[in-house]
């Protein structure tokens, strides 16, 4: 007779109390690219400009095992060359300057973005991380343990 709303109510409890818990990948993403620990959102991911906090002052989830290493750098540059290179190409197709100008014009600027991105692209990283359970460990996860 009602089929749907006696099954509408019996699934819909456990997985929106879950969910409500759990920011998923996106929610950890933004938390630590947003510079905040990625599992509560609430305290501190860096001690420094791009050193890990050791743990998490509100949680105590512990940061000092997440080992990005090159990642970050690696997707920084990444970002940067997609969002500046319409520009590069953009003011070559137009004006056509020498090469000095492209490089007086576009070093500081490359830079100047990687700088600004790399904080919170290690944050996201170290969410991404985080969320799928890896530290970064070289040997696997029993050399992290022991
Ligand atoms: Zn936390």
């Amino acid at each position: 007779m009602r089929p749907d709303a006696a099954s509408g109510a019996t699934p819909s409890s456990r997985p929106v109390a879950g969910r409500q818990a759990d920011p998923g990948l996106p929610g950890m993403l933004w938390r630590g690219a947003r510079g905040r620990c990625p599992a509560c959102g609430k305290g501190r991911l860096f001690a420094g400009y791009l050193k890990p906090a050791p743990r998490c002052e509100c949680c105590g989830t512990d940061l000092s095992r997440i080992r990005a290493d090159d990642a970050p750098p690696y997707f920084t540059i990444f970002i940067a060359s997609k969002l500046l290179a319409p520009f590069v190409f953009g003011l070559e197709r137009a004006f056509a300057p020498p090469l000095w100008v492209h490089a007086v014009l576009w070093a500081p600027v490359i830079t100047a973005a990687c700088i600004l991105l790399l904080r919170p692209v290690k944050g996201a990283t170290i969410g991404l991380m985080l969320r799928l359970g890896i530290d970064g460990s070289e040997g696997g996860p029993e050399s992290g343990r022991a």
